[in-house]
């Protein structure tokens, strides 16, 4: 009888828990907790993709510094932290190069031309968010300094991103940076990128103390975070 009694209560509490936790799924399911995990993988859920695009390379330098700095060497520094620092925030990242070499064939007649080609065409296979090209600008007055950021003129969203990126500048710039945003629709991947693109113009290496900077590591440093930045604050806008 004592035994009987035994069973009867754990019976009861099986019972009673097998019915808490199906009640538990059911409002779960109903809540969309459980909708949300099974959609794992989908566009929702999925890592933002970002393409970053250092300019140039190989045999063509860019623009060239007042203290023989190449651009294309500066620009590849900035986007290999750029990359770094999107990965640790969960971002995909994808380069256009990751070595000092352009991306036309060898030979080609059209190099540029070809180089833009095959920039586009890694740009489309990616599918990004968005898409960062990185450059440093010239200026025949050495007194020009400041970074700044274009986009297409008619695109909303590279509007967005570049004037959040344009307003960042101002970590290291500081109130010395006074340009804005500026719309643009000749620039080869503004015209022929669908996804919204910025070219960032981190620069002037006409400038010699900007040139001086943009030379160290630590300031190439503060610019990949700055962009990095930048690009969390408006896939943050984006995605919400
Ligand atoms: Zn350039």
């Amino acid at each position: 009888m004592k035994q009987w009694t035994w069973q009867t209560v754990m019976g009861f509490l099986l019972l009673g828990a097998v019915t808490l936790l199906s009640w538990q799924a059911g409002s779960l399911a109903a809540s969309g907790v459980l909708t949300v995990q099974s959609r794992e993988g989908t566009a929702e859920t999925a890592r933002p993709v970002v393409v970053i695009d250092p300019g140039h390379g190989g045999k063509d330098p860019g623009k060239v510094g007042v203290n023989g700095q190449l651009e294309k060497d500066i620009n590849l520094s900035i986007a290999l932290r750029l990359k770094n620092y999107l990965e640790y925030s969960d971002v995909t990242a994808v380069l256009t190069r990751e070595e000092d070499t352009g991306l036309s064939p060898a030979g080609g007649r059209y190099k540029k031309m070809s180089d833009m080609q095959k920039r586009c065409q890694i740009i489309e296979e990616a599918k990004p968010d968005l898409v960062v090209s990185i450059h440093q600008n010239s200026y025949h007055e050495n007194s020009i300094f400041g970074g700044q950021v274009f986009y297409y003129k008619t695109s909303q969203k590279g509007k967005v991103l570049a004037q959040i990126l344009q307003k960042r500048f101002d970590y290291v710039l500081g109130s010395a940076n006074r340009r804005q945003a500026k719309a643009n629709d000749n620039y080869y991947l503004l015209l022929h990128v669908k996804e919204p693109i910025v070219i960032v113009e981190c620069g002037f290496l006409s400038n010699p103390s900007e040139a001086a900077n943009l030379q160290t590591e630590e300031y190439q440093d503060r610019m990949a975070w700055t962009i990095h930045m930048g690009i969390m604050e408006y896939l943050n806008k984006e995605r919400a």
